[in-house]
């Protein structure tokens, strides 16, 4: 049984934190975020573009491109903060070495909400330090068009231990708890993106308008 205790129900608790490559930030990544902070008023949602992604190839633009674009594209929402440190950081970008930052800068006692996509979810047993995340952070899983639930089988043990009995829940605690979401479906990928741009195919209203400019412009994924 959780008692929630807002000091003042108007208050918006928690931070949500979403990384990810953002070879470029597209609209999955945007209107996510901003479902997840309307639908529980969490205080903000950190977008942390990494320097160098782990588990993947290195990105085909600069980290400096890829933060340019992701500060394009949350110009019109205050809850959405850009987070450039683990471009700052430089060198592999490990989400436990972030996790641990943002706990020492937030405090004790702030909810944590990291976001993840259900195919990062399914790789987080690759990731490094991954059993720790869970200390510094709740994990909040949201659904992905072509990864549907039945392939969580796997990681059932793992949630089960952990699973929050409601969203609510995870604004009653810093760290520890696992929610899995279903958003509205937009299966948009930066892989998509990229590969239009290759074959010089429209990308218009797969991203923001601005970032689709500047990725002209600059003539990127070409
Ligand atoms: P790529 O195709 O290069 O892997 P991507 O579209 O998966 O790019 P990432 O930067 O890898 O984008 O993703 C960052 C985070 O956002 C991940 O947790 C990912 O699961 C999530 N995400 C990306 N696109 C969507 C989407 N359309 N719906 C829900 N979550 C998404
Ligand atoms: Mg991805």
């Amino acid at each position: 049984p959780v008692t929630i205790n807002f000091k003042n129900d108007k208050e918006r608790v928690g931070v949500a934190i979403m990384g990810g490559t953002f070879d470029p930030v597209h609209n999955g990544h945007l209107r996510t975020a901003v479902e997840i902070l309307d639908r529980y008023g969490f205080r903000e949602l950190k977008l942390i573009p990494c320097f160098q992604p782990v588990h993947k190839s290195a990105p085909s633009v600069t980290a400096k491109q890829r933060l340019d674009m992701v500060n394009m594209a949350v110009s019109g929402d205050s809850r959405l903060v850009v987070d450039d440190s683990e471009i700052k950081r430089a060198g592999p970008s490990y989400t436990i070495d972030t996790l641990h930052a943002i706990r020492d800068d937030v405090g004790v006692d702030e909810p944590l909400i990291m976001v993840l996509g259900m195919d990062s979810f399914l790789s987080l047993p690759t990731w490094h330090n991954w059993q720790d995340l869970i200390q510094y952070a709740h994990i909040f899983v949201v659904s992905r068009p072509g990864w549907e639930p039945d392939l969580i089988s796997e990681l059932n043990t793992f949630c089960e231990n952990y699973r929050a009995a409601s969203p609510l829940e995870l604004q009653c605690a810093p760290s520890g708890l696992v929610w899995l979401e279903t958003l509205t479906p937009l299966g948009i990928s930066s892989s998509m993106i990229r590969s239009l741009c290759r074959k010089q195919s429209s990308i218009a209203y797969l991203l923001p308008e601005p970032v689709q400019a500047y990725i002209e412009k600059n003539q990127l994924y070409r």
